[in-house]
């Protein structure tokens, strides 16, 4: 069967009732027949029917074994972090998304957990920074905002010499388009709130494990700190997964209209998207992705942000807002947004120059956006223009 069919077919049928819908199981406790027999479920911070339904799905998805829903992708980040122990080191890829940066760093440094940043464009590069105490490879590809790839396979089969957990933030690809497990990697983690949600209505977080006994140790930590994902939030997701195919690739042609369309432009000096033949990393993207995504970003000449400011002042589609993945195109400054946080040397040398806009391209149809971005642009040319 193939995978569209088979997650369709995977969704249950309410037992109950025959509801096509999975029914959204608002309670806390469940009846027991007798002291410790149940029907599967005892107190929903442990098992919720709904979440189960979705757990399954995104398992299912990634090709794991266990499937666990959080709170938020960081809950899901946290929930893997407490595999670790006071003196445990992780290599993390340099330009990890920043929410994940503060929590390795602010949170779990003062456990005694160390954290190398490392460029991983070059998989051998973390060969220099494995000691035994390396318990935790941490990479995300493609990465935010500047859509960097990382090699999957080599990296994996590097984690497997050294005997590291290998863990892949999979959010910016989905298990549409990338299914890192196949690749070496033993844990996969999404923020659930981008694309497998899919519509920029909830906070969501998952973790896939290869295996049932990691998928347990997972289990065991999400039961004791408590940070599980609502009934409702659960149904949202079952509903977005059920179209995630359908979006994934329509959101994977947009940005490619959209990137080729900007790499015309004599405004913009980079466009950062792995489906343009000239991105650093399309060879490797190309070999373990079915489409590049749906999100891109480019700079200005001279890095001119002002220019960067107007041009997102005179979209109308893309609305200003952090976030991506949701069926309305999104556009960003993340040097003032989602980057703000991080010291400016630091950032322009991992790529995120002043004038760097992200763009998350949407559902709405290519040609609308192009127009969109066109019509802002001329504005910035006769500015320009009339300025000289
Ligand atoms: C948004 C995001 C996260 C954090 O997820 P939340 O759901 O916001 O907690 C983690 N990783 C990546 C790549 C993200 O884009």
């Amino acid at each position: 069967m193939k995978e569209t069919s088979s997650i369709l077919h995977a969704i249950p049928v309410d037992p109950l009732t025959g509801a096509v819908s999975v029914p959204i199981y608002q309670t806390s406790t469940f009846v027991q027949d007798a002291p410790g027999v149940n029907k599967g479920f005892d107190y929903a911070r442990t098992n919720n029917p709904t979440r189960q339904v979705f757990e399954n799905l995104i398992a299912q998805l990634e090709g794991g074994a266990k499937g666990i829903a959080f709170a938020s992708g960081l809950a899901a980040i946290d929930a893997v972090l407490k595999l670790l122990e006071a003196g445990d080191e992780i290599i993390a890829i340099d330009d990890i998304y920043g929410g994940a940066f503060r929590q390795f760093t602010h949170v779990y440094q003062k456990f005694g957990i160390k954290v190398h940043y490392v460029d991983v464009s070059i998989p051998e590069n973390i060969i220099d920074y494995i000691t035994p105490k390396t318990k935790l490879l941490w990479i995300e590809t493609p990465t935010n905002p500047t859509l960097k790839i990382a090699d999957l396979k080599t990296l994996g089969s590097i984690a497997q010499s050294f005997n590291l957990l290998f863990c892949v933030d999979n959010t910016f690809a989905s298990p549409v388009l990338q299914k890192p497990l196949s690749l070496g990697a033993d844990i996969v983690i999404h923020s659930a709130t981008k694309y497998l949600g899919g519509h920029s209505d909830l906070i969501a977080g998952a973790v896939v494990t290869k295996t049932d006994e990691l998928g347990d140790k997972i289990k065991f930590i999400q039961n004791a700190s408590g940070a599980i994902l609502s009934p409702f939030d659960s149904w949202l997701l079952i509903r977005g997964i059920e179209t995630l195919h359908l979006r994934v690739f329509k959101h994977a042609e947009n940005a490619l209209k959209v990137a080729q369309f900007l790499n015309q432009s004599e405004l913009i000096r980079n466009v950062y998207y792995p489906g343009l033949p000239n991105h650093l990393g399309h060879q490797i993207a190309a070999s373990q992705m079915l489409a590049f995504g749906g999100v891109l970003s480019f700079d200005f000449h001279d890095d001119d942000k002002e220019l960067a400011l107007a041009f997102l002042k005179h979209l109308k589609l893309f609305k200003l807002a952090e976030s991506l993945g949701g069926a309305k195109s999104l556009c960003c400054l993340p040097s003032e947004m989602t980057h703000k946080s991080i010291p400016r040397e630091k950032r322009l040398s991992s790529g995120v120059s002043d004038s760097l806009v992200r763009l998350s391209v949407g559902l709405e149809d290519a040609a609308d956006l192009t127009e969109d971005i066109q019509r802002a642009l001329n504005k910035l040319k006769i500015n320009t223009i009339q300025h000289d």
